[in-house]
């Protein structure tokens, strides 16, 4: 183990932007459905863009078909956070997509939080809607989110594809959710420009889930500095799916420059071949953070969390 690598090992980290349904590695796919070989889920988490990335996820999610199944894929879950010194999540859950199959969120969301209080990891939940699945998918969402806010949910969000659903549909929703003491954290300026990531920041965004967008835009970025409105940043997803054209095109360490607060996340780990602690060592390794600049941004992921009980951040950060 190179000694980056360790120190980033012991680095105390919060995640603040990861999809349970898309941390389903290959062998937990398997563990679910043992007719399936390791070999044919692995061929499946091959993709060559973004469109081929959601058909990917799609086909993954198509496995979930029983509480006891997430109740797994969270197991496995918050035990490789464990491992990587994760001490505190706030994990994705698709709501929508679970509402719009007509599964029982529920029982899932109880499976879901017996499965948390068993493990070391802090857990919170964040209920998502898809942009281009509609309003009112949306606002059914956003009720059932207000309905667990005092039991594990703590923030309300919309993902999928930003021109099909763009964010003024959905104010009235971010509207309620906020009056209910939920935080907002849509994605925006993930697959299109900076124009996405103000329309966000009009929902009332608490943060912005990748947001790079916003390195096109100098105002943008001054605005998220002054404001304090972080970033929650996905290297290895952005390259993967295609949103940026290489590696070395990410904007990390331009928006960090710009002193626009960022937090590293994983977004759909397996899907993107990373970790949490791959994302920190990228960081190091391809854009220069220094082990301070790193500690910073471990930092970041608990100041930027909603209720890590210990603010501002471990006293070894
Ligand atoms: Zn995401």
């Amino acid at each position: 183990m190179s000694a980056m690598h360790k120190f980033i090992q012991a680095l105390p980290k919060a995640e603040l932007h990861l999809h349970l349904e898309g941390s389903m590695e290959p062998e937990t796919l398997v563990e679910i459905d043992p007719a399936l070989s390791l070999g044919e889920a692995q061929r499946m988490y091959r993709y060559a863009d973004f469109a081929g990335f959601l058909a990917s996820y799609v086909w993954a999610v198509r496995k979930l078909t029983e509480p006891k199944h997430y109740a797994l894929i969270a197991r496995r879950l918050l035990e490789r956070l464990h491992q990587q010194n994760v001490l505190y999540a706030e994990i994705t859950l698709s709501a929508g997509v679970i509402l719009w199959r007509q599964q029982n969120l529920a029982e899932i969301y109880q499976a879901l939080r017996e499965e948390a209080a068993k493990s070391p990891v802090q857990v919170y939940w964040v209920f998502d809607s898809v942009r281009q699945f509609g309003v009112e998918l949306a606002q059914t969402v956003a009720e059932r989110a207000v309905e667990y806010a005092g039991d594990g949910v703590v923030a309300f969000g919309i993902g999928g594809d930003e021109e099909k659903g763009p964010a003024k549909w959905f104010h009235e929703v971010f509207a309620f959710t906020k009056r209910n003491g939920l935080r907002a954290v849509p994605h925006a300026g993930e697959t299109v420009g900076p124009q996405s990531v103000w329309d966000a920041l009009d929902l009332g965004a608490d943060r912005i889930g990748h947001g790079i967008a916003a390195a096109q835009d100098e105002a943008l970025m001054r605005h998220l500095r002054n404001a304090n409105i972080p970033l929650e940043i996905c290297i290895s997803s952005n390259v993967c799916t295609g949103v940026v054209p290489s590696l070395r095109d990410h904007p990390v360490r331009r928006l960090y420059d710009a002193g626009v607060p960022i937090v590293l996340n994983s977004d759909d780990p397996p899907m993107f071949q990373t970790t949490l602690n791959g994302e920190y060592e990228i960081a190091a390794r391809h854009f220069g953070f220094t082990e301070n600049e790193l500690r910073g941004l471990a930092a970041n992921s608990f100041r930027y969390a909603f209720r890590y009980r210990q603010y501002p951040v471990p006293s070894n950060l």
